[in-house]
C-alpha cells in the first residue's frame, strides 16, 4: 500500500509557509508504517521539537489504474476520510534549506493519522472539514479551495505511478497549521461528522 501526499494544494497554506504557488501538484510519499489509525494516541517522537498538524482530505483508491484521464478519475475512489500529515517542521526546514529530500521530516512512523472512511457523495460539490485542537477550531478547509482537485491529482499521479486498491492520497492542507504538545487532543470533522481523533502523549 502506498501513501501519496500533496504539498501546497491550498493557496493560503502555501503563502503561510512562504512557498511558491505550484504549477503542477507537489507529490511526496510516506511508507505504510506511517499509518496511525484514529483514535490511537500519537507519541511525540524525540528527534523533533516542532511537530505540526496538517489536516487533509484523504481519498482511498478502490480500483487499480494507470494513465487515468481526469474525466474518469471518479471511478477510482468510493471512500473519503480525514487524515493528519504530521510534519517535523524543524527537520523539514533543515532539509528544504539544504535542498535535500523531506522524508525524515514527513514520513516517520505514525506521521499519517487516518480517520474513519465515509462513502463519497459525488452529488456534493464542496466538501468541508475542520480540525479542532483541545475543542478550539484551528483549521477550516473546503475542497473548493484546492488548487488541484481530487480528480486532477489522481490523473496526475497515475501518469507516473500505478495506483492500487487501498492506496491513500492525502490531498494537502489548508492554512492554519501549527505545533502540537503533549496532552493535546486533535479531532477532525468531515461535513460536521467526527471521523478522527488522537491524543498526543
Ligand atoms: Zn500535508
Amino acid at each position: 500500500m502506498k501513501i501519496f501526499c500533496v504539498g501546497r494544494n491550498y493557496v493560503n497554506h502555501a503563502k503561510e509557509l512562504n512557498n511558491p504557488i505550484p504549477e503542477k501538484p507537489v507529490i511526496f510519499l510516506k511508507p505504510d508504517t506511517a499509518i496511525l489509525k484514529s483514535p490511537q494516541p500519537f507519541y511525540y517522537p524525540d528527534f523533533s521539537k516542532d511537530i505540526h498538524y496538517e489536516v487533509e482530505l484523504v481519498v482511498k483508491i478502490s480500483k487499480q489504474g494507470k494513465h487515468i484521464q481526469e474525466k474518469f478519475a471518479h471511478k477510482y475512489y468510493e471512500e473519503i476520510s480525514l487524515g493528519i500529515d504530521f510534519t517535523a517542521r524543524d527537520i523539514q526546514k533543515e532539509q528544504k534549506d539544504k535542498g535535500l529530500p523531506w522524508e525524515i521530516g514527513k514520513a516517520f512512523d505514525h506521521s499519517a493519522v487516518i480517520g474513519t472512511f465515509q462513502k463519497v457523495n459525488f452529488e456534493q460539490k464542496h466538501i468541508s472539514f475542520r480540525l479542532e485542537k483541545n475543542n478550539t477550531i484551528v483549521q477550516n478547509g473546503n475542497s473548493v479551495d484546492m488548487l488541484f482537485s481530487i480528480d486532477k491529482i489522481i490523473s496526475y499521479i497515475s501518469q507516473i505511478f500505478t495506483l492500487r486498491v487501498g492506496d491513500l492520497i492525502y490531498t494537502g492542507t489548508p492554512e492554519g497549521v501549527g505545533p502540537i504538545a503533549i496532552d493535546d487532543r486533535l479531532e477532525g470533522f468531515l461535513n460536521d461528522d467526527k471521523v478522527l481523533s488522537t491524543e498526543i502523549k
